[in-house]
């Protein structure tokens, strides 16, 4: 019989109860470090007493009007992010991939308001992740993902990661975009070079394409820098968000600049549930704490030092770790030994992590770590990978 959940994920046979910073409690009692953060969601951890007051407030007060009207809380964070981005404006959505919807719709809109109609293609990367829907499965092109789904929307030309001389030459009169993550996520926390952002911007320049970013689990703080791009000083055309912003509300957001937005005018694009009351209370408060002095400098320290940590894990454990990637707290460890087993093995022992492709483990602990839960996480890695070893 089938289970009254759709059974589109094979769940791990837990069911957690409660959560508090960086720890988070079964309903046995049993206690993890939780270093998965929701998938980069949970940014300041399990139950923030800031976020908690922000959210409570805002319930007793008015949850949710529609797009309708204006909304106060709306305006408040894209005045915000305004000022601290690129983006002159935004729409606001619930999960990544409306985001990044948003993103392909606007640029295609662009194109056919400034007179070319034709440029309605994108080139992406291989092992790019940008959600589930019809257009973002065509997109990243997986047969994991897509197999069965057809026909799918032929609008994505697929060139290697990092390779700028295969993205050029896939450049048509057809291109109307250029998409990638910074960080690939899903595809295994491989690290773009601030070189070959940088050569993307340029690329896009020569041929009049709009640069996206995908910045839905590199945004928001998770590298150390607010978005992840700001590392390579480069800034994109039209940037999406979600993850993080929310701190586990579910929340996204399309930014984008006044010249890329031309075509976004009233009618074009809308959402029932995006941008509602209860969702700006949480994010203007997540955004409160990432912005706030210190914060993000931290976080790069923290990054470095847990980094440096799990290097030595690396080099200790030869027989099952290989390597050490990431930038921040947006870390992963590529395995010798499948991947599935390791966070298996570590779960055993307390500690989450969250498998992704190229065999490694995603390690994405809320922002607010400290040395305790440094020292906590690497003590389990290290006790099970001797454990993996024997
Ligand atoms: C998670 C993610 C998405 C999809 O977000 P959803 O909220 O699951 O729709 C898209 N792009 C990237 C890079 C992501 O990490």
């Amino acid at each position: 019989m089938i289970p009254a959940v759709m059974p589109t994920y094979s769940r791990v046979d837990i069911v957690f109860e409660r959560g508090e910073g960086a720890h988070i409690w079964d309903t046995d009692g049993r206690r993890f470090l939780d270093f998965t953060a929701g998938i980069a969601v949970n940014a300041l951890g399990h139950a923030h007493p800031y976020l908690v007051q922000k959210l409570t407030e805002q319930a007793g007060k008015l949850w949710h009007t529609s797009n309708l009207f204006r909304v106060a809380g709306q305006e408040q964070l894209a005045g915000r992010l305004t000022e601290l981005t690129f983006a002159d404006t935004m729409f606001f959505t619930n999960s990544g991939v409306e985001a990044w919807e948003c993103a392909v719709k606007t640029v295609r809109k662009y194109h056919h308001d400034t007179g070319h109609p034709e440029k309605t293609r994108f080139i992406v990367v291989g092992g790019a992740f940008h959600g589930r829907s019809t257009t973002a499965i065509a997109a990243a092109r997986s047969e994991k993902m897509t197999g069965g789904f057809g026909p799918l929307l032929d609008a994505f030309d697929q060139v290697p990661f990092e390779n700028l001389n295969e993205l050029r030459a896939a450049i048509t009169p057809q291109t109307a975009g250029i998409i990638v993550e910074p960080i690939l996520g899903e595809g295994g926390i491989r690290v773009a070079s601030p070189d070959y952002l940088r050569a993307l911007r340029q690329a896009a320049d020569e041929f009049g394409l709009l640069l996206v970013f995908d910045e839905i689990q590199t945004g928001v703080g998770r590298t150390g820098k607010l978005f992840a791009h700001e590392w390579a000083d480069v800034a994109p055309d039209v940037m999406c968000i979600a993850k993080g912003i929310g701190g586990g509300f579910p929340v996204g957001a399309c930014l984008v600049s006044e010249k890329a937005a031309a075509g976004m005018v009233p009618g074009t694009h809308g959402s029932t549930f995006g941008g509602n009351p209860l969702a700006m209370a949480v994010a203007n408060a997540v955004l409160d704490v990432v912005t706030a002095p210190g914060f993000l400098e931290k976080v790069a320290e923290t990054g470095t030092r847990l980094e440096a940590a799990l290097a030595a894990l690396v080099a200790r454990h030869p027989a099952v770790l290989a390597d050490v990637r990431g930038k921040g707290l947006m870390l992963g460890l590529k395995c010798v030994k499948p991947n599935g087993d390791v966070v298996t093995a570590l779960r055993r022992n307390g500690l989450l992590v969250v498998p992704a492709a190229d065999n490694v483990i995603r390690i994405l602990p809320p922002l607010t770590i400290g040395e305790p839960e440094i020292a906590e996480a690497v003590a389990i890695i290290d006790k099970t990978c001797q454990e993996l070893a024997q």
